[in-house]
C-alpha cells in the first residue's frame, strides 16, 4: 500500500504544475482539525459532463454549492484548461475491516475520485472506531448496513474469523460473540426480533441480508460460502427493515438465490450471480432469467457489479475465467441491460477502490462509454445517497467534481488521469 502513497504525492506533483494556481488552496484530507473557511471558487475553460456529453461553461463552488451565477465574492480563479469535469465516482460494495488503515483507504479512494462509500455489512465494534474520521467535506463518505443477516455456520462467518486470526477484533470474542456481534445468526422466525433490535441500536444505514447457494439443500453444509439465511425468513426482515425506514441489500451466489431474493422483497442484489463460482456446476446456475430481469427492472430492484470476483475466484482457471465471462457475466449483464435494471458499480474487492471495477465492467463491452460513465457517476453516488444532491453537475449540487485530462466518453481510461480534486467545495490535498 506505500506506493499508492509515493504514487499520490506524484500525482500531486504533476497537478500543481498542471494547475499552478492551486497552491494555497488544497485542504489536507481526513485531518482532524475543523475546516478552514470556504472560499469561493470560479472555474473557467472546463468542459462540463451534463449527462449526455461534454458543455464548456463556467461553474462557481459558493458555500459548498455548484452555481452558474457570479457570486458578488471570488476569492480565486481556476484555469482548468479544457480540462473535462465529471461527477465523483461512489463503491457501491466494499467492506471497510481494517480501522488502523482507514487513513490510508480514505486517501486512496480520494485518489481515485471515488468519494461515496457503501459498506455491505461489518461490525459496530470495527466501524466506531473511524466513524468520526468520515462523512466530512475533507473525507470519504460512508455508509455501513453493520451486522449482516445469515444462517447457523453461514457466510461471511468464515472471514470473520480470519479477522479474528488478523487480530482486528478484540482476542477474547469466541464463535457465541460472533452472533449479534459481527453477524446476525437466524435459523428460525423467532430468532429474529432480538437480532433486530440489536442491528438497530448500531443505526445501520441499511440492511444486509446473505443468501447463499439457497436451494441446493445437503450438497451445502459444512460450507460457509455456500450456507447462507433460508430464503424463507427474508420477507419478514424486509418487512421489519422497510418499517424502519431502510432497504434490503441480499447477498447472492447462483441465479437461484437472485430469483429467492427478488421474490423475498430485497430493494437490492449485492452481487451479479457468480460470486463463490463453483466449477463443479454447470453454468446454467448462474444465469439469470428473462422472468427474473423482468421483475427486477419492473420494481426497481438495483443490481451491484461485484466483477473483481472473476479474477478473484477464477484468477487460477483461466480457461474456466474466460468461459464464466462470455458465458455467464456477459449474458446476464446484457439480460439486465435489456430489461432497464439500474446497476451500480461495486467492487467488493478489500483494499481495493471501484476505480478497477469501472474499467472491468467497460472491457466487457456490454455498455458504452455514456452508459458506463452514468452508471458511475450518477446512479451510483444517488443510490448511495439518495436524498443529497450529487451526481450532476448542476446548479444547486454540491460542489463535488473530477477534472480529468482527456475525454472519457473517448478513452474510458482517461477515469485514471485526474488532475483536481473538488468536494463540498475543498480543493483536496492528497499529499499528507
Ligand atoms: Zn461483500
Amino acid at each position: 500500500m506505500k506506493g499508492h502513497v509515493i504514487k499520490s504525492a506524484g500525482l500531486l506533483l504533476a497537478i500543481t504544475l498542471l494547475f499552478p494556481n492551486l497552491l494555497g488552496s488544497l485542504t489536507d484530507v481526513n485531518a482532524q482539525t475543523p475546516l478552514p473557511r470556504q472560499e469561493s471558487y470560479q472555474f473557467t475553460n472546463g468542459q462540463w459532463f451534463d449527462g449526455s456529453g461534454f458543455r464548456r461553461r463556467a461553474f462557481y463552488s459558493v458555500n459548498g454549492i455548484l452555481t452558474l451565477k457570479s457570486p458578488a465574492r471570488i476569492d480565486k480563479v481556476f484555469d482548468l484548461k479544457n480540462g473535462y469535469v465529471i461527477p465523483p465516482f461512489a463503491e457501491g460494495h466494499n467492506h471497510w475491516l481494517e480501522p488502523q488503515r482507514v487513513d490510508e483507504y480514505v486517501r486512496n479512494y480520494l485518489r481515485d475520485g471515488v468519494f461515496y462509500v457503501k459498506d455491505e455489512a461489518n461490525m459496530p465494534n470495527i466501524v466506531s472506531q473511524f466513524r468520526d474520521k468520515l462523512n466530512r467535506p475533507t473525507s470519504v463518505d460512508f455508509i455501513s448496513a453493520l451486522q449482516g443477516f445469515t444462517g447457523s455456520g453461514g457466510h461471511p462467518l468464515e472471514i470473520i474469523r480470519q479477522f479474528q486470526k488478523m487480530g482486528v477484533l478484540p482476542k477474547e470474542w469466541s464463535e457465541r460473540d460472533f452472533d449479534g456481534k459481527a453477524v446476525m445468526i437466524v435459523d428460525d422466525a423467532k430468532d429474529i426480533p432480538s437480532r433486530w433490535s440489536l442491528l438497530l441500536e448500531g443505526k445501520p444505514d441499511f440492511v444486509k441480508v446473505f443468501l447463499n447457494y439457497s436451494g441446493l439443500g445437503e450438497a451445502r453444509t459444512g460450507n460457509p460460502k455456500k450456507t447462507g439465511l433460508n430464503p424463507k425468513l427474508l420477507p419478514e426482515i424486509v418487512r421489519l427493515a422497510h418499517k424502519a425506514g431502510l432497504y434490503v441489500s441480499v447477498h447472492i451466489s447462483t441465479a437461484a438465490d437472485f430469483h429467492n431474493a427478488l421474490v423475498g422483497g430485497a430493494d437490492e442484489i449485492a452481487h451479479l450471480p457468480f460470486v463463490d463460482f463453483d466449477k463443479e456446476l454447470g453454468n446454467e446456475h448462474f444465469l439469470i432469467s428473462e422472468p427474473d430481469a423482468r421483475l427486477a427492472a419492473r420494481r426497481g430492484v438495483r443490481v451491484i457489479t461485484t466483477l473483481g470476483w472473476l479474477k478473484a475466484d477464477l484468477g487460477d482457471d483461466p480457461q474456466r475465467e474466460k468461459e464464466a465471462r462470455t458465458q455467464v457475466v456477459i449474458p446476464n449483464l446484457r439480460l439486465l441491460k435489456r430489461y432497464g435494471v439500474k446497476l451500480l458499480v461495486g467492487s467488493d474487492q478489500f483494499r481495493q477502490t471501484s476505480l478497477p471495477e469501472i474499467l472491468l465492467i467497460s472491457s466487457l463491452d456490454v455498455f458504452t462509454n455514456l452508459e458506463l460513465l452514468k452508471m458511475a457517476c450518477e446512479g451510483t453516488p444517488q443510490a448511495i445517497f439518495p436524498r443529497r444532491k450529487i451526481g450532476f453537475l448542476r446548479e444547486g449540487y454540491e460542489a463535488s467534481f473530477l477534472v480529468l485530462e482527456g475525454n472519457p466518453l473517448t478513452n474510458v481510461e482517461e477515469i485514471k488521469n485526474i488532475g483536481l480534486r473538488l468536494k463540498q467545495g475543498y480543493l483536496l490535498n492528497l499529499q499528507n
